[in-house]
């Protein structure tokens, strides 16, 4: 991408890419019905509406057969994630979004450095939305970015971001380097050059860090195929550089006595000693920090539009549960170490199997 504009969260990044793409109140935004809440949250702030779509049941990212069916006259951007250990399906995306003129936002906040063919993730769609929050593969404690293309949308970005203002061509030292515009009403969600240093050193390490991942992961693939019942998230053929934000595992519960993810989450938590080993995110038709109707602001006009619970997301629900994350600085490890997760699998299935063998209910 030939531009980069960077805000203070991703949250902020996602809010000024939708208003530089011209998302108006009262119009509709697809949103995967799976993924952190700010994807919702964003749409909502702004007076637009979120529509949750269903995911894909392979990548558990957004479903393109269910983004199609719910288009309609009034949707203004479609909003991709990259979950977890995977990306959209970016050509179909891309396609469809050709077909449709609907701009395309990828939402890059768990996907830093991934590659599509060959291609870094978030230069494809119209913007690319980039969180760089602590949690993150690339990180500055709290931070965003938004990237574009098209110097018409960084003119606006720039200006939704600082208040109205744009970078001067000719910057004077010892002056402000940027000037009043005034094109649209902007706010502050700029980025300070404190957290912008801490990132263009992180940078440098990025690539490396992912391929270290990547070895890992490689390893614990090979290893998996001695374990019935767990696998990998899919990831899409085209996923040429995969990274991992989160290493995602479905488990067949059948494997494991019938059992809940939230008990094995438990379990390998303790095994491995990672307070982050969690099942995925609960969809966002319930998901208890997606909540729009309880802010102050809903128009009685959008109360039945903006209620999570007319959504339907069985796919997410089944990923809900039998799904779960290890954070991605477990897999920093050197590859051998991947045994270390197998054995605990293996330990925490025969646990949970011998339980049901003799009756007694699992803890
Ligand atoms: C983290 C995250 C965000 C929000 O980023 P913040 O920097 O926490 O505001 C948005 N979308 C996705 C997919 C994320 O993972």
């Amino acid at each position: 991408m030939n531009y980069c504009i960077p805000t203070c969260h991703g949250s902020s990044a996602l809010v000024v890419a939708l208003e530089a793409l011209g998302v108006q109140y009262g119009s509709e935004v697809l949103v995967p019905g799976l993924t952190w809440v700010a994807c919702a949250s964003a749409v909502a702030s702004i007076g637009a509406i979120p529509v949750l779509i269903d995911v894909d049941s392979d990548t558990l990212c957004m479903s393109l057969s269910a983004a199609k069916k719910a288009i309609t006259p009034n949707t203004s951007a479609i909003m991709i994630v990259h979950l977890y250990s995977s990306v959209a399906d970016i050509d179909g995306f891309l396609e469809l979004s050709l077909q449709t003129g609907i701009p395309l936002l990828e939402d890059c906040s768990q996907a830093h450095g991934a590659k599509w063919k060959g291609k870094r993730v978030g230069s494809f769609g119209d913007a690319a939305a980039f969180s760089f929050q602590q949690t993150k593969l690339l990180t500055s404690g709290e931070g965003g970015a938004v990237l574009t293309n098209s110097a018409e949308n960084y003119y606006l970005l720039q200006q939704i971001r600082a208040d109205g203002r744009a970078k001067v061509k000719q910057p004077i030292k010892g002056y402000l380097d940027i000037e009043e515009v005034g094109d649209v009403q902007g706010r502050n969600y700029g980025m300070s050059e404190f957290h912008a240093a801490l990132l263009i050193e992180g940078l440098k390490r990025l690539d490396e860090e992912n391929e270290k991942r990547n070895e890992f992961v490689h390893s614990l693939k090979t290893k998996l195929n001695r374990i019935d019942g767990v696998k990998i998230q899919g990831q899409p053929s085209e996923l040429s550089f995969p990274v991992y934000y989160h290493l995602c595992l479905r488990f067949d519960l059948n494997f494991f006595g019938n059992s809940t993810i939230d008990k094995i989450a438990k379990a390998l938590s303790a095994e491995l000693r990672l307070p982050a080993v969690e099942p995925v995110d609960v969809p966002l038709n319930k998901n208890k920090l997606y909540c729009p109707l309880r802010s102050p602001r809903v128009p009685s006009t959008h109360r039945e539009l903006l209620n999570p619970e007319r959504f339907e997301l069985p796919v997410a629900d089944e990923a809900r549960r039998t799904c779960l994350t290890i954070p991605h600085n477990a897999l920093l490890a050197s590859p051998d170490e991947s045994e270390v997760i197998i054995k605990a699998i293996e330990k925490i299935r025969y646990n949970f199997l011998l339980r049901t063998e003799s009756g007694t209910e699992s803890a």
